[in-house]
């Protein structure tokens, strides 16, 4: 299994525009952020987790040629609105299996209604073929990845989180119910959500991210949806041995 972080910034990107704190004018790689995404290889599959508005420019920065699989975690536009730039692949390998829960298909067929409902004539449209995952209802694609959608809550909405074998994703949550938590133990990796240092109404911020790390015990964490109260050298004595800021580009590997 390999895990890339295509992009680990929360909503607005860091740097944020127009702002002048330090974070957003740092240097350091580490501190230049991407709309969260990741892409997940493993036995010649490639399966991308979320299209984020930064998509096209993360799949030229990654050298991404194929992907065999889309993953939806749920339709909020920093998550969602680069979908339109999975044309390009699909000239070239046709239509594009994409998962979404039911809430999340209803809202990206308010986004991408022309996607849905085409009335216009020209210009080539997105094709994809709709899966609705179902929490706790695992689905394989190829032979050797099994796929573990969980529930997570963000503010009042129901978020897939996915678990890959021992490689879990759970980005834009606030709680996690206690029938994911059972699916998120034994882990290699888990990657989760830290918005900030200060409390928030819909994401995790890094005290309650270290509380569920604590509890639920995986072998290395990463913390991802960074804003730009986080500079990775600056608060990284926040964290325990094993728990990390992620950063764009960072490859995670299980060999
Ligand atoms: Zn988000
Ligand atoms: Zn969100």
């Amino acid at each position: 299994m390999k895990l890339t972080f295509l992009g680990t910034g929360t909503s607005t990107g860091v740097p944020s525009i127009g702002c002048d704190c330090e974070a957003c004018l740092s240097d350091d790689p580490k501190d230049k952020r991407l709309r969260v995404s990741i892409l997940i290889e493993h036995a010649d599959k490639k399966i991308l987790v979320d299209t984020s508005i930064d998509f096209r420019q993360q799949a030229l920065r990654a050298g991404i040629q194929k992907l065999d699989a889309v993953l939806i975690t749920h339709c909020h536009v920093d998550h969602v609105f680069g979908l339109d730039d999975i044309r390009p692949l699909n000239f070239r390998y046709g239509a594009m299996g994409v998962y979404a829960n039911d809430i999340a298909w209803q809202g990206l067929q308010q986004f991408f209604h022309y996607i849905f409902n085409p009335t216009h004539i020209g210009g080539g449209l997105p094709q994809l073929i709709p899966h609705t995952v179902v929490k706790n209802s695992p689905f394989c694609i190829g032979e050797d990845i099994e796929i573990t959608p969980l529930e997570v809550i963000h503010g009042k909405l129901p978020v897939i989180a996915y678990r890959f074998n021992d490689f879990a994703y759970a980005t834009d949550l606030k709680t996690i119910p206690q029938d994911s938590l059972d699916g998120l133990r034994d882990l290699d990796v888990l990657v989760l959500d830290c918005v900030r240092i200060k409390a928030h109404t819909t994401h995790l911020c890094l005290e309650e991210a270290l509380e569920y790390i604590a509890e639920l015990k995986p072998k290395r964490a990463f913390l991802t949806h960074l804003n730009h109260d986080i500079m990775y050298e600056r608060e990284k004595h926040l964290l325990p041995d094993n728990v990390q800021f992620a950063y764009d580009g960072l490859v995670l590997t299980d060999d």
